[in-house]
Order: structure tokens, then C-alpha cells, then sequence
């Protein structure tokens, strides 16, 4: 009878992985963390549209829902060397993003960002119930996938044609002053259309694996970008690898993990959900040049450190907050729904 030793079964989970747990953890506590900045905020404008004092005050925080207001406030600062008074929040949120995204790839999205742990938990929940989700095909899917680059170019290109006078004169006009309150009012008073392309978004990202981030985000086409420079990559052993294919498999991103021996691509979230389901020692990590392994506790830790980094430094250098009086927030919010764009 043949023997054949140390012969392990293929496709057997020989290892222990909790990187998606600790990533569960970040982005539980950052969802939080939104939501509670949303309700505060929520508080704040609506005691100023009732014409109360409000109980809380505006948390900062808030301005990193306004990208483009952060893009400009960074292009004013590269401009100038002066850090923009209004929405100066914007800007540190974005380069603290921008950096971790050099650092350690797009993990704004695959770690951070509440919209796209939503869009995760619909396309989890949409496997739960279908067994799986729908791949589109292949020229389907790259066409879909350049829309988002599109919208970032026009992005780009609108920020890209104004100067630091006319950026201080955006922001500063009533319009850019409560720029954060007419994005809430959005949300707040949904139109029949953009409830319509909410519900059809929130629809497909059942089926297609996150089918908003993937296709039509400019702000994680940005971070894509931006994450071409980073140093930490998937890598894969071959001499380790039993071919499974699991780990192309269980990529949100689609990318053929299997087959390629380092993950260099804008799409690749570091969400490390191909090295959670790879059963074979030490054939799939996240690395540093020269197979320097990354464990998820540290991405975790560095997306921390950045975060808090630019936070704590925007607050101990008095940049966080927009100078606005109470009496200027008491004069612009109830009238915010009515001021079109300058
Ligand atoms: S390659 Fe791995 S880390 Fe990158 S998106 Fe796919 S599953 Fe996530
Ligand atoms: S790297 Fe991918 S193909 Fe290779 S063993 Fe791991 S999951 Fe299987």
C-alpha cells in the first residue's frame, strides 16, 4: 500500500484568520462614529430651524461629507500654504484619507467608509439569501467600472479651474457656509427622483458586490488612484499555493488573485478577505516589499494612527473648527433649502 505523508487534504481550512474580525470591528466603530456625528448634527440645525439655542454644537466631523469642498480647500492650501478658515475640517478628513490610501491601499473603502460597509452587508445579505452573487460580464463590468473615473475627471476638472480667490469666495458665500446643511437637507427632504436612484442603487448592490463603490464612487476612485503608490500589497506564495481559487473567489473586487502573484490594482480594497479564506499556510498575505507580512491588527492600528493623526493635529492647531457665529448659523440654516448654487 502506498503511503503518502504530510499530504493534506486540499480546500481544508488549515489556518486561523480574524483579520475579518478586527476589520468588522473598524468598520463597526466607524459607522458609529458617523452615525453619532449625524445626529448631533441633526440636533444642531434643527434647534436653529426652530429659532431654539441649540444643546449640542456642530460637530466638524460632518464636513467629511463634503469632498469637493475639501478638494477645493486642499487645492487652496497648495496654492497659498494657508489652511482655508471655512470647512478647514473638509481638507484634513480628505488627506487623512488620501494618506491611507498610499499607506495602506484603498482601505478608506474597505475598512472605513459607512457607505461602502453598507453596500458590504447588502451584497453579504443578498449571498445569504441567493446562495450568491451576480457577476456582470467581463466588457459590461470594465465599461461600468470607468464610470467612476468620469465623474472624478469632471470632479477634477471643476476644482482643477478655480483659483484661490474664487475658492475662498465659493466657500465663503452663504451657499459654501452651510454647504454641510444643504447635504443633509438632501437626505432629509428626498426628492421622488433621487429616492428612486437610492432604492434601484441600494437594489442592485443585493445582487452585484458593491455596486456603488465599484462603479460609481469618484471619491473611492480617487483613493483607488491614490493607492497605486502604496507599498502594501496582496501577495501570493505559488510554491504555497494549492490553486484553490477560493481567494478569487471571495474577492469583492474580482480580481484574479489566484493566478497573480502580487494585487497591484486600483480596485483592491486591502480588505483581506482573500487571505481570510485561504487554507494553505502562508500562500496568500498582506505584504510590505521584501515579504515583510502585515497583519491586519497593524492595518488597523496605521488606519488609527492616521485618523487620529490629522484629527487630533487640525484640533490642537485650532484648524478644525469653521468660524461661523451663532447668529450668521441663526440668519443661513432656515433659509439653507433656498439658496442655489452661486
Ligand atoms: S485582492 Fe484581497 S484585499 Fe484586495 S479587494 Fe480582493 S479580497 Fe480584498
Ligand atoms: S492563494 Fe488562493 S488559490 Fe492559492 S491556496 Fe490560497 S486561496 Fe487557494
Amino acid at each position: 500500500m502506498e503511503v503518502v505523508a504530510n499530504k493534506k487534504p486540499y480546500g481544508k481550512r488549515l489556518r486561523i484568520d480574524n483579520s475579518q474580525a478586527i476589520r468588522l470591528g473598524v468598520q463597526t466603530a466607524f459607522l458609529i462614529l458617523n452615525l453619532w456625528i449625524g445626529a448631533q448634527f441633526l440636533l444642531f440645525v434643527r434647534a436653529y430651524e426652530q429659532g431654539l439655542t441649540p444643546s449640542v454644537s456642530r460637530p466638524p466631523g460632518v464636513e467629511g461629507y463634503l469632498p469637493i469642498a475639501g478638494l477645493m480647500n486642499l487645492k487652496y492650501w497648495l496654492l497659498t500654504g494657508d489652511i482655508p478658515l471655512m470647512h478647514p475640517a473638509a481638507m484634513f478628513l480628505i488627506a487623512a484619507f488620501l494618506v491611507i490610501s498610499v499607506l495602506f491601499r484603498k482601505a478608506f473603502c474597505g475598512w472605513l467608509c459607512p457607505v461602502g460597509t453598507l453596500s458590504e452587508y447588502l451584497w453579504k445579505a443578498g449571498r445569504s439569501m441567493f446562495r450568491r452573487n451576480c457577476s456582470l460580464p467581463r466588457w459590461l463590468d470594465v465599461g461600468l467600472r470607468s464610470l467612476k473615473y468620469v465623474l472624478l475627471g469632471l470632479f477634477l476638472y471643476a476644482v482643477g479651474s478655480m483659483g484661490s480667490i474664487a475658492i475662498r469666495a465659493f466657500l465663503e458665500s452663504p451657499y459654501g457656509v452651510v454647504a454641510d446643511v444643504k447635504m443633509l437637507n438632501f437626505f432629509r427632504y428626498l426628492s421622488v427622483t433621487s429616492a428612486v436612484v437610492i432604492a434601484v442603487l441600494m437594489f442592485a448592490s443585493i445582487f452585484v458586490r458593491n455596486f456603488w463603490c465599484r462603479y460609481l464612487c469618484p471619491y473611492g476612485a480617487l483613493m483607488g488612484l491614490a493607492s497605486l503608490l502604496s507599498p502594501l500589497r496582496i501577495r501570493r506564495v505559488p510554491d504555497k499555493c494549492i490553486d484553490c481559487a477560493k481567494c478569487a473567489k471571495a474577492c469583492p473586487s474580482g480580481l484574479k488573485v489566484d493566478v497573480l502573484i502580487q494585487i497591484r490594482s486600483a480596485e483592491c480594497l486591502g480588505c483581506m478577505e482573500c487571505v481570510a479564506v485561504c487554507p494553505a499556510e502562508g500562500a496568500l498575505h498582506m505584504s510590505l516589499p521584501r515579504n515583510h507580512r502585515v497583519a491586519p491588527w497593524a492595518v488597523a492600528c496605521g488606519l488609527a494612527a492616521v485618523f487620529f493623526g490629522f484629527v487630533g493635529y487640525a484640533r490642537l492647531s485650532g484648524h478644525w473648527d469653521s468660524p461661523v457665529s451663532p447668529e450668521v448659523y441663526r440668519t443661513l440654516i432656515p433659509q439653507a433649502r433656498e439658496f442655489e448654487h452661486p
